[in-house]
């Protein structure tokens, strides 16, 4: 076997109080200069609690330490009541918006703190979604490492703005829910990755995070490079803490160590939910010697130097878990964290996930239609909301969930039957969905359906309506002027998706097309979903992706369909026409329980870069819908472009500034400036999303040939998008900044960012396959 293939770098380098980081480290050093070895070991280990926190790190009274609180998650706080459920991070990237983000982490930060959770388990990047039915994609932004990267930059510091350590997970390479866990002698799955994959893919968005500050990074459940993500060296010491400078904190992935020893020694820093193996143990290898002081001490100053770093030694910052009780069946002080000044932003962060794929006939927007006629499992909330978070399995227990018992609640694929549903993930859930299952799954306080917020916009009208959400072929109204339908498509932490569609949905959706002209298809799905069973459909005449909108779902989607708001969010991901042209990756390797009998289950991302568009790019498949995609009620035309050598940077090969956080400083010198005029030409206002393309020397539009097949770049990537809001036959300019690290790729030899000469192509539309904007330049 190839254990061991990931090299060792050791040893674990020291925090350094680099940039901003330079006054908590000084106080952190001196308060931990005061600890004894035992309380210093007391931080470095979950610990029992009275509260309903996901872990709890004890107070050290005698120096007003306060301990802390870490609850789940990144789509809002899990397993408490009085919170919201905000949308998805699937959704976040749909929306393109990088001030949504901003002010969608403030809110969220907000309830976490006044709760008195110190660290929120979250956002994610890893998942990036490589596994195309991945079970956990949907809690990320998108599978573009560029688009994921600039949202969780701005999540990060808005939530740690707020005074609430970030948690950016699963470091690194987790990006498959099958085999992610060891089971008897069977090892976690290894995510087998060649360096500059690791870099100019899985690394990237990471790396945006720890340049945003984040004060904590979580090492995954599986393997990489047959390495346990808690113990490898590589990634922790190696690529966190010397190359990108990272100067917060590793915690457990909970239950992710295997290894006390090795733990300490490759990086990690705190271990959940409870000592694990280290504890008394850890303190038996410093007296034996196996893991140095020093290295405790550097555990415990990360640590600390957090809490410094987000206010949290203040007295402002409620005490942890106060809002957060063990049992919410009983009788408990009520903390209401939500805050009113943030319904807009629950709102507009809705609105703007929803993507439109499909649009003739002028069928939308409604105009006060006589009668709608309404079908679909997924159009009325679920018919439990309990602060577990019912859509997820995982209230039941992932493995143990007994589908039979529970199984009104659920879609399955038509050729399932009870036992073969053993531990295979619902492919949709009996009501509308607004975050995905696990614990990424959030803890609304209220849910308003699309049926909730149709009846009453109906009511407005004087619309009439009729409905059915229990037959697979219900009667149709012949004289309904537009019939909704409304799907949706599970996905759940603890397993992969059994398909990315099901023929109960399509199916009841062909039944109501056939039997209505003006068919409206609305599917919220938790990952991507395929619609090539219905979209040519001639009836089919709108079609929407509305992903995860958190607790505000309906209320965006009937302020969307009245076109009272604009349609302006773009797929974070292509759309298949087929299963097959996602390749190897439709699926996760050793889906079908193989890797239950391997002992080491190797996954090789033998792709390299070349997922999602960049596949489809490459090999030439047409998508049903590209990467990028998504129309509006108005349209928008593109000119005037500029592409112009510029900024503070120079132009030599590698990158010479000092390691700070997120890497040498001046990967993020700006050497281009790309510039572009967006006209509305339609009649009514709306959003654009203006995204910046680019081709390296080294992708065949570069045109060089001296370029091995292994050091070629994809056609193009994105580098660059914006979102102004442009009003009807009004022109918005939009300005775009290239660092040297967008135009870069990772060179294996000198284990740098290498900008090559040549020549680099920029393109500049609204999808990455509509740039009607195109230039070049050359360095
Ligand atoms: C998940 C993490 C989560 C943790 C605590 C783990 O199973 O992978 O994302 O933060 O549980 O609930």
């Amino acid at each position: 076997y190839f254990y061991g293939q990931s090299p060792d770098v050791s040893p674990s380098p020291n925090m350094t109080g680099s940039g901003t980081w330079k006054d908590s480290h000084t106080k952190a050093l001196a308060l931990v200069g005061k600890m004894t070895l035992e309380e210093k070991l007391s931080l470095t280990a979950g610990a029992p609690s009275r509260t309903g926190c996901s872990g709890f790190i004890p107070a050290i009274k005698r120096l007003n330490f306060t301990g802390m609180c870490l609850s789940d998650a990144g789509n809002g706080l899990r397993n408490t009541d009085f919170v919201s459920s905000w949308p998805s991070g699937l959704h976040v990237g749909a929306s393109w918006n990088k001030k949504l983000a901003r002010d969608r982490g403030s809110g969220m930060a907000g309830e976490f703190r006044t709760k008195g959770v110190n660290v929120l388990l979250g956002p994610v990047v890893g998942p990036a979604g490589r596994v195309v039915s991945g079970g956990r994609n949907w809690e990320g932004f998108s599978v573009d490492p560029y688009l994921a990267g600039s949202l969780v930059a701005e999540t990060v510091s808005a939530i740690q703005g707020a005074g609430v350590i970030t948690s950016t997970k699963h470091f690194i390479a987790n990006e498959q829910e099958t085999n992610r866990m060891p089971i008897n002698d069977v090892q976690s799955l290894s995510s087998n990755i060649d360096d500059r994959t690791m870099h100019e893919l899985y690394l990237w968005p990471f790396q945006d995070a720890v340049r945003a500050g984040t004060g904590n990074i979580m090492c995954s459940y599986q393997r990489i490079n047959n390495s346990y993500g808690c113990a490898n060296s590589k990634t922790l010491n190696g690529l966190l803490k010397t190359e990108l400078g990272f100067q917060g904190f590793v915690v457990s992935d909970w239950g992710a160590q295997h290894a006390g020893v090795a733990t300490a020694l490759a990086g990690m820093d705190m271990t959940m939910p409870g000592e694990g193996l280290w504890g008394s143990q850890l303190s038996t290898a410093v007296s034996n010697g196996s893991v140095p002081e020093t290295r405790i001490d550097d555990m415990v100053t990360r640590i600390i130097a957090s809490w410094y770093q987000m206010g949290q030694d203040q007295e402002a910052f409620p005490s942890p878990g106060v809002g957060m009780p063990q049992d919410l069946t009983k009788p408990h002080k009520i903390v209401d964290a939500r805050n009113s000044t943030f319904r807009q932003t629950l709102l507009d962060g809705a609105i703007e996930g929803h993507v439109l794929v499909k649009n003739v006939n002028k069928s939308l927007p409604l105009k006060k239609p006589k009668l709608l006629s309404l079908f679909g499992y997924s159009a009325k909330n679920p018919d439990l909301n309990n602060p577990g978070g019912f859509i997820s399995p995982w209230t039941f227990g992932v493995s143990s969930f007994n589908y039979t018992e529970f199984q009104d609640s659920f879609i399955f694929n038509s050729a399932s039957t009870p036992s073969s549903r053993e531990n295979q993930s619902p492919i949709a859930i009996n009501g509308t969905i607004y975050s995905g299952g696990g614990s990424g799954a959030t803890s609304q306080s209220l849910i308003i359906s699309p049926f909730d917020a149709i009846v009453q916009q109906a009511y407005e009208d004087g619309t009439a309506l009729f409905w059915d959400f229990v037959a697979p072929a219900p009667d149709v109204n012949p004289m309904s002027d537009a019939c909704l339908v409304f799907g949706n498509a599970f996905a759940t932490e603890g397993l992969d998706r059994p398909s990315l569609r099901d023929d109960y949905t399509d199916g009841l959706i062909k039944h109501v097309a056939e039997r209505c002209n003006n068919t409206i298809v609305v599917l919220h799905n938790a990952g991507i979903r395929l619609v090539d069973q219905f979209i040519e459909h001639v009836n089919v005449t709108a079609v929407i992706f509305a992903h995860l909108p958190g607790e505000m779902s309906g209320k965006a989607l009937v302020e969307l369909l009245y076109g009272r708001e604009n349609f302006s969010g773009k797929l974070p991901y292509t759309v298949a026409m087929n299963e097959n042209d996602y390749g190897d990756l439709l699926g996760p390797d050793f889906g079908r329980g193989g890797g239950r009998f391997e002992k080491f289950p190797q996954s090789n991302f033998s792709e390299g870069v070349w997922v999602d568009y960049r596949h489809f790019d490459e090999r030439g498949i047409e998508p049903r819908f590209e990467f990028g995609f998504g129309l509006s009620f108005t349209t928008f035309g593109y000119s005037s472009l500029v592409v112009e050598k510029s900024g503070n940077g120079t132009f030599g090969e590698f990158p010479t500034g000092n390691i700070v956080e997120g890497g040498q400083e001046d990967l993020w010198d700006v050497l281009v400036t790309v510039r572009a005029e967006v006209e509305n030409k339609g009649d009514v206002d709306g959003m654009e999303v203006v995204q910046v393309y680019v081709g390296l020397p080294s992708s065949s539009s570069g045109g060089s040939e001296a370029n091995s097949e292994s050091q070629k770049t994809p056609v193009q990537q994105l580098r660059g998008f914006e979102k102004p809001s442009v009003k009807a036959g009004e022109t918005a300019s939009v300005e775009f900044e290239l660092t040297r690290r967008d135009l870069s790729v990772w060179d294996i030899e000198a284990q740098a960012w290498r900008l090559d000469k040549g020549k680099y192509v920029v393109g500049v539309g609204n999808s990455s396959r509509k740039l009607p904007l195109s230039g070049e330049f050359t360095i």
